[in-house]
């Protein structure tokens, strides 16, 4: 979840007197770094470029190659009581996952991290791929992946455990739905980090004091508890209104009706995710990169849903985006303009997770103003940073750091970048732009976030394969995807509706061909389209996302075996797109709805989710076929055939 300092970590208090040390300094920080590395090229690599055989000896890092980093989540079982809860002994498991990197930390194949719940585990693999220039590197991906979650299954033989992938805990919050049970201390004198009436301050990660400390320095900061109400979702016997009442009086105040009603951090950095950061050459051909999937970030939000239900409801929105927003608001009531500014403020109009606000290499679509201090940005343009990047620097340093360690106030300004990485990591955003570290040979960095976790690693290495494809495309064909920002944030609010993947149109760009096709002034520059549409492509309409991918396929060697492996996973996605297999967020409704105890009320009770999570379970580990979620094999081949004939 970002930067994991050690040390004692400071409450809002006191982290409040050193923010300014903070910005002043971690934008030295970046200043170091960026005049040191803003020339770094590797140009004899560039992206989709086939690659010399010295590169394959030396092991070279940089490469386009994906880093696919998943978040799992334990759950356990009582399979005589029918319960699946979230097993809070990740730490114990961690420490021995980390064993091997402590050992051999140049050489060791996955790299563990904690996230924000002890039920949590998040994993990236120790390596980059290479990129050989063969493509052959796709077909590690998934095994990669599978290789990844043996290293926990393997710990948890002989226990009721599994390692599972899910978005969202469907009983995150309800009563009991840990293991072992604790209660929630919402009460103010117990002096809880949450103060949930939900979410127990045992379920997020102990070992390390950064998760507690920004929960708690979040709703310091924030001067209440955060709030996140999902529509419910409207079945026959759901009672309406739909109305809860609560113990706390500040719950009372804040929950809506006909809402569920979230109150922690927990809800949503509780959840899990599919990440994917791509090495660029350069700085600028990580802006341009970084600008391209900016509007493609809804695209497959809404084709990787996975999140219907929270608190034991089904909800009217399919995926996490929101609830993770919403649960690290660290805004001031001024800052959300419900109190009028004291001088000097600036009324803030997101979360400090939330989708890009600018585009970094072209400012022609940059239609949304953004805040940021004007000393800060002159300070960046006045030590050479180009208007467009330092405005963005700019604008992710109107955050205050909100979790800060006494032994890290004072740092180094050209060796260190903590102080920079600790804004930069507190603005969880749809893409990063992340600068070379200091002292490594890595470059520049872009990274892909908003991809929900995926229910087996088939999926979650197509959907990997697909946005490192994509990103191939995109390089090799100098495609065109800017839209106006305003049109992807409506974009990523339709994407989290019901259904939206089949249901919801897209603001998208018409013509995504530079230069050389003839635009005429009648045509629209950008219209709506389904996802159907955006991936799949359409006469008149729309190329395709996924015809433009093979036909840069087309245009480098393949080998069968790779081009197997690629054509099954594109088939996901494309399947997804059309309709003709279901999300994630999708099945689970069908799998709720159908489920013999369902009343028909919204609820999803502890035996319903028993009976989902054995499923995923089963389907996980492939004892289950489930071709409505994956499709299936038969299909896929026929397809190759109509292909080949
Ligand atoms: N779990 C978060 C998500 O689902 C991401 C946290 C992180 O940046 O590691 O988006
Ligand atoms: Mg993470």
């Amino acid at each position: 979840m970002g930067l994991l300092s050690e040390g004692s970590p400071l409450s809002w208090q006191e982290t409040k007197k050193h923010v300014d040390h903070v910005k002043k300094s971690g934008i030295r920080q970046f200043l170091s770094i960026y005049r040191r590395l803003k020339d770094r090229q590797k140009d004899h690599l560039k992206w989709g470029d086939e690659v010399s055989a010295t590169r394959r000896k030396t092991n070279d890092v940089i490469s386009p190659a994906p880093r696919p980093k998943i978040e799992y989540t334990l759950v356990h079982f009582d399979h005589e009581r029918k319960t699946a809860r979230l097993y809070l002994d990740g730490p114990k498991y961690l420490e021995t996952l980390q064993e091997e990197e402590k050992r051999s930390p140049d050489s060791h194949p996955t790299t563990w991290r904690p996230e924000y719940g002890s039920y949590m585990l998040e994993s990236t693999p120790g390596k980059p791929w290479v990129f050989v220039g063969d493509l052959s590197e796709f077909n590690d991906v998934e095994p990669n992946m599978k290789l990844r979650r043996e290293e926990i299954t393997k710990l948890l033989e002989g226990t009721n455990v599994s390692c599972l992938t899910v978005t969202t805990f469907p009983r995150i919050g309800c009563p009991d739905f840990t293991q072992p049970i604790y209660r929630p201390t919402p009460q103010p004198e117990a002096d809880g980090a949450s103060r949930s009436v939900f979410y127990p301050d045992q379920a997020i990660y102990p070992g390390h004091p950064r998760f507690r400390t920004l929960t708690r320095n979040i709703r310091d900061r924030r001067g209440s508890k955060v709030a996140m109400n999902l529509p419910i979702f409207r079945d026959a016997n759901t009672p309406s209104p739909f109305v809860e009442t609560f113990d706390d009086p500040e719950a009372n105040a804040a929950s809506l009706k006909d809402h569920v009603y979230l109150d922690c951090m927990g809800f949503g950095m509780g959840c899990s995710c599919l990440q994917m950061t791509f090495q660029a050459c350069s700085v600028d051909e990580g802006k341009y990169l970084y600008d391209q999937l900016v509007p493609i970030c809804p695209i497959v939000m809404a084709l990787s849903a996975a999140a219907p239900i929270y608190r034991g409801y089904l909800v009217d929105s399919d995926c996490r985006w929101n609830v993770i927003s919403g649960s690290v608001d660290c805004r001031t009531p001024e800052e959300r303009g419900l109190k009028p500014l004291s001088e000097n403020k600036f009324v803030i109009p997101k979360s400090r997770y939330g989708s890009v606000d600018c585009y970094l290499a072209s400012d022609k679509y940059n239609d949304v103003p953004i805040q940021y201090e004007p000393e800060v940005l002159q300070e960046l343009i006045d030590e050479g940073v180009d208007e467009l990047l330092a405005k963005h620097i700019a604008h992710l340093f109107i955050r205050d750091t909100v979790s800060l360690f006494s032994e890290k106030i004072k740092q180094d300004l050209e060796k260190e970048s903590d102080h920079f990485e600790n804004i930069q990591s507190t603005n969880w955003q749809s893409m990063r732009f992340k600068p070379p570290p200091p002292n490594s040979d890595i470059g520049w960095r872009i990274e892909f976030r908003v991809c929900e976790v995926q229910v087996t690693d088939f999926e979650n290495a197509a959907y990997a394969v697909f946005i490192v494809l994509l990103t191939r495309a995109i390089m090799s064909f100098g495609l065109n995807f800017y839209m106006p920002i305003s049109k992807v944030d409506e974009n990523m609010e339709k994407a989290q509706r019901r259904d939206a993947a089949r249901a919801e149109k897209f603001y998208f760009r018409c013509q995504p061909f530079p230069g050389d096709f003839e635009v005429k002034a009648e045509d629209p520059e950008f219209s709506l389209m389904s996802v159907d549409t955006l991936i799949n492509g359409k006469d008149g309409e729309f190329p395709g996302l996924i015809p433009l991918i093979w036909r840069y396929l087309d245009s480098v060697h393949v080998d069968a075996e790779t081009h197997c492996t690629i054509s099954r996973y594109l088939c996901l996605i494309e399947r997804r797109a059309s309709g003709k297999v279901l999300t994630a967020a999708q099945w689970m409704r069908q799998f709720v709805h159908s489920h013999p105890k369902y009343s028909r009320d919204s609820v999803v009770s502890d035996e319903i989710n028993y009976d989902l999570m054995c499923a995923f379970d089963k389907i996980m580990k492939g004892q289950m076929g489930c071709p409505e979620l994956l499709g299936k094999c038969d299909d896929l081949l026929e397809r190759k055939d109509a292909q080949t004939s």
